[in-house]
C-alpha cells in the first residue's frame, strides 16, 4: 500500500497552521537522506536542500537526528535551521549558540567501553563503530545476516553493561536527570546514549521556543517527519500537541504517526509543496 499524497498533506498542514507559527521537525537518515551503507556516505535527497532553504523563510525548521553535532553542522551549513543532535542531547540554534539538553554519559563509561568494543570487533568484517564523543553507535548494515550472531549479542551485552555502570551519566544543564545510560536499537545500529536523551523530549522543548531561542506565547503547529524507532516518541509528541507526525516507510506499520510517506523523495515533495502552500496562503 502506498503512502499518503504529499500535496494533500501539505495543504492540510498549511490550513491547520494558519495564524500560528509552524515548526517543521525532520529526522535526517532515512527521512531527508536515503539510508547509506555507511553513515558518512549518506547525502540529502535531490532537491532537499533547496526545499529546506525555501521553507526556512516561511516556518521554523529543526533537524532532529541521532548524528553528532559537528556532523550536522557540516551537513546543514548555510541553512538557518535548529540542529538537535544525538537524539536530543544537544541543540544548536541558527545563531550558533549550543545548549546541552540532557545529562551526558560519564567520560569513564565511554573510555572503558571503547577498547572493549575494539577488542570484540577486531577481525570482524563489516562492523562500524561510530564514536560521537558523547555517545557511541555500533552499525552492522554491512554485516551479512548469517554472520550477525553471536557478535551482535556480545555487542549488546557490552553496551548494556556500560549503560548500567554506576555513575554512567552525569547531570549537566537543564533537563539533566542523572539517570544511567540506555541502549537504543535503530535500523542496523545499536547505540549507547544517556537515558534522558530522547527525540520526544527534545521536540517538546523546541515547541516551547522559537528559532531565536526566545519563549513564544502561542504554541506552534508541529510537523514531525521520521523513519525509525528513535523517531516514534517525537512523532507521538507532534500528534499529542495537535500537529501531525509523518512516518517515512515503504510499507505501513504500527506507529504513533497519523500519516505516512514512502521515502525521502516523497518527503522532498512534501517540503516543496508545503513551501508553495505557505507562500500562497500568506501572499508571499
Ligand atoms: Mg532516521
Amino acid at each position: 500500500m502506498s503512502g499518503d499524497d504529499p500535496h494533500a498533506l501539505a495543504a492540510r498542514i498549511a490550513a491547520s497552521s494558519h495564524g500560528r507559527r509552524l515548526l517543521v521537525a525532520l529526522d535526517h537518515d532515512g527521512t531527508l537522506s536515503p539510508i547509506a551503507p555507511r553513515p558518512d556516505d549518506a547525502h540529502l535527497a535531490t532537491g532537499a536542500r533547496a526545499a529546506l532553504e525555501r521553507l526556512c523563510a516561511l516556518a521554523d525548521v529543526a533537524i532532529v537526528s541521532g548524528r553528532g553535532l559537528d556532523d550536522l553542522v557540516t551537513r546543514f551549513a548555510g541553512l538557518p535551521v535548529t540542529l538537535v543532535s544525538e537524539h536530543g542531547l544537544r541543540r544548536r540554534q541558527p545563531d550558533g549558540s549550543i545548549e546541552q539538553l540532557a545529562a551526558t554519559l560519564a567520560p569513564d563509561t565511554l573510555a572503558q567501553l571503547r577498547p572493549r568494543l575494539a577488542a570484540l570487533l577486531t577481525d570482524q568484517a563489516g562492523w562500524l563503530v561510530e564514536d560521537k564523543g558523547v555517545t557511541i553507535a555500533v552499525h552492522h548494515r554491512l554485516v551479512p545476516d548469517a554472520e550477525l550472531e553471536p557478535t551482535l549479542g556480545a555487542v549488546r551485552a557490552l553496551l548494556e553493561a556500560a549503560a548500567a555502570a554506576p555513575g554512567a551519566a552525569s547531570p549537566s544543564g537543564p533537563g539533566a536527570s542523572g539517570a544511567g545510560g540506555s541502549v537504543q536499537s535503530g535500523k542496523a545500529v545499536l547505540e549507547l546514549r544517556p537515558a534522558g536523551a530522547d527525540k520526544g523530549a527534545a521536540l517538546l522543548r523546541l515547541a516551547g521556543q522559537g528559532s531565536s531561542g526566545r519563549a513564544h506565547r502561542t504554541s506552534p503547529h508541529v510537523l514531525m517527519v521520521g523513519d525509525d524507532a528513535t523517531d516514534e516518541p517525537a512523532l507521538a509528541v507532534a500528534e499529542l500537541l495537535g500537529g501531525i507526525g509523518v512516518l517515512v516507510a515503504d510499507t505501513a506499520r504500527t506507529t504513533a504517526a497519523s500519516a505516512r510517506l514512502d521515502g525521502p523523495d516523497q518527503v522532498v515533495v512534501l517540503l516543496d509543496a508545503l513551501a508553495d502552500a505557505l507562500a500562497s496562503r500568506d501572499g508571499r
